[in-house]
Formats: structure tokens, sequence, C-alpha cells
């Protein structure tokens, strides 16, 4: 197997760091404020990155998911919350590219919209009610069909940039659907009429992703809005996990590696008094730099590997249990290596203008990010012993 980056990965990485670079000078206003990192994004925007995975027969720059995640990997060392929310455009707009469940008229339409005028593109999926433990999305949210279009009526959680994006597509139950399993998703522009935001984003960390609630009261869109539509949409997500899921595990691989940079600098940077040599040189700190350098790595390399499967194989079982290895993999090793950098930065590493204190609180909702790694940790279980789900029991008694 080879483990070099093409010279192309490694000219988007040089790219990607040199705009986390500068994100980074502003991360910590953003996290403080909880504001929309709006200039982040027109730099992306720019950047050509709403079109970075996007085929080249498209028009895009047609880059691979292993290109992606090594691409989110870097831009989550500078603002994570720009990196974290940025990626829901790809995580959404590729699976209605790739599907052949979406017209071919849908998929120029949304090209047009991405590709040539630049449209960067939120999505609302969740709801309160929303569970990522059991893999499920029942749909309160409902589009019935009205005035040639659909209106729709609902309440939608966690919609990250919902007020910095130009759409944000919109999960929803079809009003005339019988199936439990049946879903559509809905364009819906930032100025659509029965459309707001409920501002709640008021949160521990990746608070500049500003994952407001939607609320939706009759809010009507045009026929043509809807770009998906389905009786049973689980082989959709399905097949599609790597970028409904798989594609926010390189954010937190990046910061967890932010982390260990910072934790460097300032264990040089810090001499206590009356002694010749900083922190740096205690046997101690060289033994937990060392622990994190290995389960960097470890996670890095089972990361990459997952998205170079996607890349090779597709949805294949061994595809999916990778990823969901490597999302439970770097959840653990960016808790622990957030945590250990917090424990080693001391003191003075809790204060509010500290990157670390930021760090470990974005570090924080690595694990809980869906998949949450016990979510991982049932399926790896029921790939390696060969278990069909349908052989089980619900994991809670159903009401
Ligand atoms: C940083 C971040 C960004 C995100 N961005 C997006 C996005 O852009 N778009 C999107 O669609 N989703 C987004 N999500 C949401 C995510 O995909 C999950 O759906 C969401 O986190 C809810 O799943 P959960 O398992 O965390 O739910 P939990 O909060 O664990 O809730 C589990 C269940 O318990 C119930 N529950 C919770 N609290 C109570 C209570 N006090 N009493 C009774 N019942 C309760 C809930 O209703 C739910 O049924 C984001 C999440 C994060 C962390």
């Amino acid at each position: 197997m080879d483990f070099q980056l093409t010279p192309e990965q490694q000219r988007l990485q040089r790219k990607c760091l040199e705009l986390a670079a500068d994100f980074a000078t502003r991360s910590a206003v953003h996290d403080r404020d909880a504001s929309h990192p709006v200039e982040n994004y027109n730099r992306l925007r720019e950047e050509g990155f709403l079109a970075l995975t996007i085929g080249a027969e498209w028009g895009g720059a047609g880059a691979s998911f292993l290109d992606h995640t090594i691409a989110y990997e870097a831009l989550g060392q500078g603002c994570p919350s720009t990196a974290l929310a940025f990626n829901m455009h790809a995580s959404v707009v590729m699976p209605l590219l790739e599907s052949a469940e979406v017209s071919a008229e849908t998929k120029r339409r949304l090209v047009e919209l991405v590709v040539r005028q630049r449209k960067l593109i939120a999505g609302n999926f969740s709801e309160p009610v929303t569970t990522s433990l059991l893999g499920e999305r029942p749909l309160k949210t409902r589009a019935s069909r009205a005035n040639g279009g659909y209106r729709v009526t609902g309440r939608k959680m966690f919609a990250s940039m919902l007020e910095a994006a130009d759409f944000v597509l919109v999960m929803a139950y079809p009003d005339e659907a019988t199936s439990p399993s049946a879903a559509m998703i809905l364009m819906l522009p930032r100025m659509a009429e029965g459309r707001r935001a409920e501002p709640d984003w008021d949160v521990l960390g990746m608070r500049a992703t500003r994952s407001d609630s939607l609320v939706l009261e009759e809010c009507w869109v045009p026929e043509d809005a809807a770009v998906y539509r389905s009786e049973d949409m689980r082989p959709f997500r399905h097949a599609n996990l790597n970028w409904f899921w798989g594609s926010y595990t390189p954010v937190y691989l990046g910061v967890a590696q932010a982390a260990f940079d910072e934790l460097r600098r300032v264990v040089h940077a810090r001499r206590p008094e009356g002694y010749a040599q900083p922190l740096a040189y205690h046997a101690d700190v060289r033994r937990h730099v060392a622990e994190i350098s290995a389960e960097l790595e470890a996670a890095r390399l089972i990361t990459y590997r997952s998205a170079w499967l996607s890349d090779t194989q597709g949805p294949t079982p061994e595809t999916t249990a990778a990823l969901y290895r490597a999302k439970y993999m770097v959840g653990a090793a960016v808790s622990r290596i957030t945590r250990t950098a917090l424990t080693l930065g001391g003191a003075h590493g809790i204060f509010k203008t500290s990157r670390l204190e930021q760090l470990f609180r974005d570090g924080a909702l690595g694990p809980l990010h869906p998949p949450p790694s016990d979510f991982c940790l049932y399926n790896i279980g029921l790939y390696e012993l060969g278990i069909d789900p349908a052989d089980l029991m619900p994991p809670l008694k159903p009401a």
C-alpha cells in the first residue's frame, strides 16, 4: 500500500493549511461571539471549495473522498467551526449528485447553483426528536402539496451555518406517503416566506457553526425545490454514509492535531523560574507528547484508509465498518488529546484567551458528533460478528 500523498494532495493540503492559518487568527472571536465566520466561508467560496469534490464533467475540481478528508483535516486545524459547518455543503450536495435516485435534471440544476452561481448550501435533516444513538430519523416535519409546489411545516434543529448559507436542504415527511421510512428533501432559499431561524445555539463547543433551530410554518416552495423523494430513504442514507457521516471525521482529527501543535508550542515556551530548561524537557511532558504522537498517527491512518476504501470500493460493508472505526478512533483520540493538552497546559491554559481551552471544548464534541461512539461500536460489532441487524431485539422497548 502506498502511504505517500500525491503531489496534488500535497498541494491541496498546503492550500488548506494556509487557509487554516488565516482562519485561526479569527477563530477565538467567532467562538466567543458564536458568530458566523462569513469571511471564511467567502474565502472558501472564492478558492473553489464549493465544487472541490464535484466531478470534472460537471465543472467541479473532481477531488476524491480521500482528497476531501485530507483537506478538511487541514481546515479543521484553523477554525474548527468553519471546517465543520462548511463541510455540511459537500455532505449534502455530494449524495444528491452521486445518487441514481436523483434525476439528471435535478443534478443539472444543483450544479448550476453550486458550480456556476457559487451558492453555499446547508442541510437540516435533524429535528428535536432525532437520536443518533439509535440511528433513526423519525420526521415530524411535513411537506404537503399546494399550489403547484409544497408547503412545509415543522421544527428542525442543529442547522449549521443556517443564516449564512444561500439555501438549506430540509428533510421532511411527504404528507401523502404511507411508509414510515419515506422522506423527501426540499431546497429552501434563505429568504423563503414562512421560514425563520431560532437562535438557540449557545453551546459548549463548535460555537461558530451556529447550528440554530429552523422553524417552518406553511413555508411554500415550488415543485422543483423537491430534489429527492423516496418511499424508503434508508438505502440513500446507507449508500452515502461517507458524506453524511464520514466527512466530519477529519475535522475532529484536525482539532486533535491543532491541540498537539499548540501543546508543543506551549511546553517549549514555558520555562519555570529558577530552571534553565522549559517544560518540554520534563520527562512526563515528553512521555505524554509521545503518547499523543502515536495516537494521532493511528487515528490519521485509520481515517485515511476508510476514505481510500470509500473511493476504491464504494459503500461495501468493509468500507462502512472502516468509516465507523475511523469515527470511533478519532472521537476517542480528540477527546483524550485535547484533555491531555489542557492538563499539561496547566492553569495558564484554562483562560478564555487560551487556544487550548477552545480546542478542548471543540474536541469534546468529537465522540458525540454523529455517528456517536456507541453507535459506531454497535455497528462494528455487527460487522465483525456477521450479525444481521434484523435478528436483534430493539435496543429500547418500543412505545
Ligand atoms: C456541532 C454539530 C453540528 C450539527 N450540524 C447539523 C446540521 O447542520 N444539520 C443537521 O441536520 N444536524 C446537525 N447536527 C445534529 C446531529 O446530526 C444530531 O442529529 C443531533 O446531534 C441529535 O442527535 P443526538 O443523538 O445528539 O440526540 P440527543 O440530544 O442525544 O437526543 C436523543 C433523544 O433524546 C431526546 N431528548 C433529549 N433531551 C431530552 C430531555 N431533556 N428529555 C426528554 N428527551 C430528551 C431527544 O429528543 C432524542 O430523541 C449537528 C450536531 C452537532 C453536534
